[in-house]
């Protein structure tokens, strides 16, 4: 088979800048080795968050030169609506800086202090958004997401009985149940459209609402094109249709699959909620349209959004992420099974099994990929989702000590991914003498973007 190459060429440069080891040495002690603290100038390939890093076309671009910034009545905010509810179908679009906010309204408008709600994973903002409100936010992954390296087709997916058998325990306090495609909590991997069906019945037997956290709506439905039968000649856009048909609404970033560097919104098909959504929405972010947002924001999204269903960008998108994955594992190193579709789990865990988690093997890791080679990741592991026992006080870790490399949408070429190949090479080799962190300080809520660290 032919080899897949970028479906793209470049028109726009930016310069990396390269640093030398004693430069990465000075930058990780100042920044208490946290790398959301290290400067992007000092990181030669930045795989921290494939959220709102991608590069946009020279479609939006136009796009955004025909930005109408009027405060009412924008016909940028009439292309964004008609766009997102083309591919939603949902009645109610509302514009919101970026999806957290789109979360925060959701959870203020609907979740209560003791309120339960059920995820196949939750996000780490749908986490603490909903932990605001003083209610539970409820992981029910499936049960073959368990085993990090098994195959699989769907790891993402929820698991019915449990979320059948929450909604009934927590009856009458569920304000709804989610699903996020795909789950990046857990691992990136994609949901079934049966799936989906299935828990959208389940839910509305028992009167809730079920929404879709829709960050990568559209790399869900390549996976769902890919892998599940019935689909394979169905065009991504019929795809992404039916699976938000079976929602009553859905949380989006559109810094990922909106293929743009700042957006969001939140949909729903009823109507008094919206109205209250609003009034939150006209509080915190902005008139209802344009929601925190410029009117070449909402151009760029409405363009964004279809570029994200176009076959050949998954193709190469899918490829190219299991490109990497394949070949950190001829490495020698760990990677959650299947790859991802927007991003390589490295099982920081077993990689690394004399760190234990109370030393957090992840955070380890990604410290000395930056070392290494300048590399920027993000644990998720024990730093990123530990709890901490309210009565003793101990911390309980994470399921899993993750790190993962997210690949930023259009913009690395295969030969910066084979160097982040040969960095893993090199740490592979001197995996024994990586040791553990301490945190020594720490925030209340979200502890991973400010902690500071200290090697053990
Ligand atoms: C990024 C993300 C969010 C939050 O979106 P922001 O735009 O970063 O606020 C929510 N859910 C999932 C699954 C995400 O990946």
């Amino acid at each position: 088979m032919r080899r897949i190459i970028e479906p793209f060429r470049i028109k726009v440069v930016e310069p990396i800048r390269f640093t030398e080891p004693e430069e990465r040495e000075a930058v990780l002690r100042a920044a208490g080795f946290n790398l959301f603290k290290v400067p992007s100038e000092s990181v030669i390939i930045d795989l921290l968050t494939d959220s709102g890093t991608g590069a946009m076309s020279a479609q939006q671009w136009a796009g955004v030169m025909r930005g109408d910034e009027s405060y009412a009545g924008s016909p940028s905010f009439e292309r964004f609506e008609a766009a997102v509810k083309d591919i939603t179908g949902f009645r109610h679009v509302i514009p919101t800086h970026q999806g957290r906010a789109a979360e925060r309204i959701l959870a203020s408008t609907l979740v209560k202090a003791g309120d339960v709600v059920p995820n196949n994973t939750h996000f780490d903002t749908t986490r603490a958004n909903i932990e605001a409100v003083g209610a539970t936010a409820l992981d029910l992954p499936c049960d073959e997401s368990r085993d990090l390296f098994a195959p699989g087709d769907f790891k993402g997916n929820i698991h019915l009985e449990a979320l059948d058998r929450t909604l009934h325990k927590f009856q009458g306090h569920v304000p709804f149940a989610m699903i996020t495609v795909t789950n990046n909590g857990g691992g990136g991997q994609p949901v079934s459209m049966a799936n989906i069906r299935e828990a959208s019945a389940i839910c509305r037997r028992h009167g809730v609402p079920f929404y879709l956290d829709a960050c990568r709506f559209a790399e869900n439905a390549f996976f769902i094109r890919t892998r599940e039968p019935g689909y394979r000649e169905t065009p991504l856009l019929e795809i992404a249709r039916e699976m938000f048909s079976y929602a009553d609404g859905c949380t989006m970033s559109a810094k990922k699959d909106g293929l743009v560097n700042i957006g969001g919104f939140l949909c729903s098909n009823d109507d008094a909620l919206t109205r209250q959504e609003e009034e939150l929405l006209i509080l915190t972010e902005g008139f209802p349209t344009y929601g925190g947002l410029a009117g070449r924001d909402l151009e760029a999204i409405a363009i964004g959004l279809y570029e994200a269903l176009d076959l050949p960008y998954q193709e190469y998108r899918a490829s190219s992420t299991s490109y990497l994955g394949e070949n950190i594992v001829a490495a020698g190193i760990p990677v959650v099974q299947p790859p991802g579709g927007h991003a390589i789990y490295v099982d920081a865990g077993s990689m690394l099994p004399h760190i234990p988690a109370s030393l957090y093997p992840g955070q380890a890791l990604v410290i000395e990929l930056y070392r290494e080679g300048g590399i920027r990741t993000v644990e998720i592991g024990s730093v990123m989702f530990g709890k901490r026992d309210t009565e003793t006080g101990a911390e309980l870790p994470a399921r899993f000590e993750l790190v993962r490399l997210a690949i930023p949408r259009r913009v690395y070429t295969k030969s910066q991914i084979d160097y982040v190949v040969d960095v893993f090479r090199d740490l592979s080799a001197r995996r024994d003498g990586i040791r553990g962190v301490r945190i020594v300080e720490q925030p209340q809520r979200l502890r991973h973007f400010s902690a500071r660290f200290e090697p053990v």
